[in-house]
């Protein structure tokens, strides 16, 4: 199974598709990551607060799979954006991941009635001059935060991981992105299950136009918009099922059919706006 990769704006190059681990236990995370590595997953995203980075380093330093063909992100919590936090923050995820260096570190939401994102972004860049990340990025921010990390900083972020699904695209966030080289990065790809999506006319008919499942529909549509993807399922079975998307394209029409679904009635964003988390 090869997954293509994309070429960040620091040279650098990521998976597009990876196994997300929101929401896994932390004692079922060894086993979750196992299964994910064993069904050819070799991109995995953690964060500090998902409270499982030790579980996912036992599956990595079992695996026995080489450093380098693994990339492997974890994310700073909202707690440790202050003075010197991010640094002891990071030294602290890496001896839970049991690894020198991760590939990717993201401020994880913007925390703007705090007002230290700014600051946060770069404690970030010091973390990626001394090699304890290969690359760094944010979470949940919107465009005005973007503008003003870089702005303050001149450093842009590598990706931006967003809340993005067929009936809840962000095109505002997308657009400045494309504009400014920063990858995007789905989260809740398949709108974490709390709306109909796979209901919908346009997945369900690509879905039997192209003989594959409605997740694999979806999935596939972020990839040929461009984005990155990590779904999350503790199922060997659905694991297996989420990174057999390389095999089929959608058509143009079928791209249209799931771009229009947005805005879709009584669905939207199923998670926190950005702004409200602090
Ligand atoms: P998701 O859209 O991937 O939904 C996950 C749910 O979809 C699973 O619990 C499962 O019930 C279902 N599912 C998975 N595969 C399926 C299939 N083939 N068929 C039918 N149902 C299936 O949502 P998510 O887990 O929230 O997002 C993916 C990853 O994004 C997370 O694991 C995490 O790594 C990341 N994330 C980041 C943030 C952030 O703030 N940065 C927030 C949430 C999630």
């Amino acid at each position: 199974m090869t997954i293509p990769t994309l070429e960040l704006n620091d040279g650098n190059s990521i998976p597009q598709l990876g196994f997300g681990v929101f929401l896994v236990p932390a004692d079922e995370a060894e086993r979750a990551v196992s299964e994910a590595l064993e069904a050819g997953y070799r991109h995995i995203d953690t964060a500090a607060i998902y409270g499982n980075e030790e579980g996912v380093g036992a599956a990595i330093a079992k695996s026995g799979i080489a450093r380098d063909e693994l990339y492997i992100t974890t994310k700073l919590w909202n707690d440790r954006h202050d003075a010197d936090e991010p640094d002891k923050a990071i030294e602290e995820s890496l001896s839970k991941l049991g690894l020198d260096a991760v590939d990717l570190y993201l401020v994880h939401w913007p925390t703007p009635a705090k007002d230290n994102y700014a600051h946060a972004w770069e404690k970030m860049i010091g973390i990626r001059e001394r090699g304890l990340s290969r690359s760094i990025g944010v979470s949940n921010h919107l465009v005005p935060h973007l503008e003003r990390i870089v702005a303050e900083t001149g450093v842009t972020p590598a990706v931006n991981q967003i809340e993005l699904h067929p009936a809840y695209q962000q095109r505002d966030i997308t657009a400045w992105g494309a504009e400014h080289g920063v990858l995007i990065e789905s989260w809740g790809p398949l709108g974490q299950g709390k709306y109909d999506l796979f209901g919908t006319e346009a997945v369900a008919s690509a879905a039997s136009e192209t003989g594959k499942t409605p997740a694999q529909v979806v999935l596939r549509w972020h990839l040929q918009k461009g984005f990155i993807v990590f779904p999350k399922s503790v199922r060997p079975e659905r694991m297996r099922e989420n990174i057999d998307v390389f095999g089929f394209e959608l058509s143009d029409a079928q791209m249209a059919a799931i771009d229009a679904l947005d805005p879709l009635d009584g669905s939207g964003r199923v998670g926190t706006h950005p702004n409200d988390m602090n």
